[in-house]
């Protein structure tokens, strides 16, 4: 079963799927997490993010795991615990050139569609319901008034 969810920054997308992750027992895939994740790789070995070629290289080699703990998801990143530093306005800024370079997408799709062929997922964001996981089961396309999604996005930028 794959719950794919997409709608623009702010409406919620987020807190939807984690919602129903755990009223339904999906598990929920945190694909912005994977993004960062490469991102934060990146910055830790000092590539720039707008080199693609060498941020693909980064791509194409990480070992991305998600765990849990008493606070909630958690997030390794080549046996790093990258969980805070995934929310890093350093990492915040990196990952957009990251995430818009063309190879870095088909390896984090790639490893996404590898999730949902063996596990119940609920997965959210750009591209979920369209290339990731075209015949999900269900398809969300969440929106949200612009205000909210502004409130929405400023509690995100201060850590909410
Ligand atoms: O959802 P989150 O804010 O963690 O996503 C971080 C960034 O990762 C987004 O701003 C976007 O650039 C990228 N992303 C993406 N495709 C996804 C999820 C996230 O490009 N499916």
């Amino acid at each position: 079963m794959i719950v794919a969810i997409d709608g623009p920054s702010g409406s919620g997308k987020s807190s939807v799927a984690r919602a129903i992750a755990q009223r339904c027992g999906l598990t929920f895939l945190d694909t912005g997490a994977m993004y960062r994740s490469v991102a934060a790789e990146c910055l830790r070995e000092g590539i720039d993010p707008d080199d693609a070629e060498a941020v693909s290289g980064v791509a194409r080699d990480i070992d991305i795991r998600f765990g849990t703990s008493r606070e909630g998801q958690t997030v390794f990143a080549n046996g790093r615990d990258v969980t805070r530093e995934i929310r890093t306005p350093e990492v915040e800024l990196a990952v957009s050139p990251v995430s818009a370079t063309p190879a870095v997408r088909e390896v984090m799709v790639a490893l996404q569609r590898k999730v949902g062929e063996g596990t119940d997922v609920v997965a959210e964001g750009r591209d979920i319901g369209t290339v990731v996981y075209p015949k999900a089961d269900v398809k969300v396309f969440l929106t949200a008034s612009p205000e909210a999604r502004a409130r929405r996005r400023a509690v995100q930028r201060e850590g909410g």
